[in-house]
């Protein structure tokens, strides 16, 4: 196993992170409830088919009806990360240093790879981004979010090199659940992040809003997950938002992968969101989730 780089290497990232260890200092703050840490193909968004190492986060308040992770959503005592398949963990929260020494097994001899950080919702752990930004230098970090936090979005947004967003209609959610520290007995010395999610349609409306202005004109995409129920008006709200506020980032509309609480959509209700799309002027891809389709992890 190759250990992490670590001080002097750490490069632009770690610089960039100061502020948010500012923001959020304090012992146990930098651990998270890692899921898993295992090398794959970029199922989604604009790197679309790139090698990468992905790093999945527990932890999720959102309640997404066609949410393909649910495992990730809540923290129990007995759950054990997967660190690209060594133990090195055996407790629910794993170090920063840990997760690199895990993402440099699971590249074993290979190049050094993209590192992308999903969930889970992974902003609800921002001491440990820092940190772990710290840890893997100058390599690219992915964010994939649903957007929900976008003052935590803001505080740590250089950390990332891309961040594929996802434009959440409140049609598609159940009311979210929060993880605040305190709850949960295994939480123990863990701080989840200090802003909640969005609890209204109203209240949606102005986070999304709030995260593509932050987006606009940097390294980003925006993705539409689209179900057999998903409202045709939410929709093109949410269209008209990215036209409005940065329309320089690409539209992925991402026929969703269907679970038991939501279907697959119809070609009839996909294709009216690609032609106003087209109609805004926004660059637009309609692209399963080709991980899916390749039966692979
Ligand atoms: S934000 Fe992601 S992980 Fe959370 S419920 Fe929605 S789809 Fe699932």
């Amino acid at each position: 196993m190759d250990a992490p780089r670590t001080g002097s290497e750490a490069g632009s990232s770690a610089r960039s992170a100061s502020s948010s260890e500012d923001r959020f200092p304090g012992h146990g703050a930098d651990v998270a409830p890692v899921l898993e840490v295992f090398r794959s193909i970029q199922g989604e968004g604009r790197y679309l088919g790139q090698p990468q190492v992905f790093v999945r986060l527990r932890g999720c308040p959102l309640r997404c009806t066609y949410c393909d992770t649910p495992h990730s959503w809540v923290l129990r005592a007995d759950q054990r990360p997967d660190l690209g398949g060594e133990t090195l963990g055996d407790e629910l929260f794993s170090s920063p240093f840990q997760v690199a020494c895990a993402i440099a097994d699971v590249e074993a001899d290979g190049p050094p790879l993209p590192i992308s950080l999903t969930g889970g919702e992974p902003l609800v752990w921002p001491g440990f981004l820092a940190s772990l930004a710290r840890l893997t230098g100058d390599r690219p970090l992915h964010l994939e979010t649903a957007g929900a936090h976008p003052r935590t979005l803001a505080a740590l947004l250089g950390l990332f090199r891309h961040v594929s967003l996802d434009l959440k209609l409140p049609g598609d959610l159940d009311a979210p659940v929060e993880i605040r520290a305190g709850d949960v007995a295994a939480l123990g010395d863990a701080v989840p992040v200090d802003e909640t999610a969005p609890s209204s349609a109203a209240d949606w409306t102005a986070t999304r809003r709030a995260a593509l202005d932050l987006l606009a004109g940097r390294d980003a995409c925006a993705k539409l997950v689209v179900t057999d129920r998903t409202s045709e008006r939410e929709a093109f709200e949410a269209l008209e938002d990215l036209c409005e506020l940065a329309p320089d980032l690409p539209l992925f509309i991402q026929p969703a992968t269907a679970v038991p609480r939501s279907g697959a959509p119809a070609t009839d209700r996909i294709t009216p969101l690609w032609e106003y799309a087209l109609e805004l002027g926004l660059e637009t891809r309609v692209v399963p989730q080709v991980h899916r389709a390749l039966a692979i992890r």
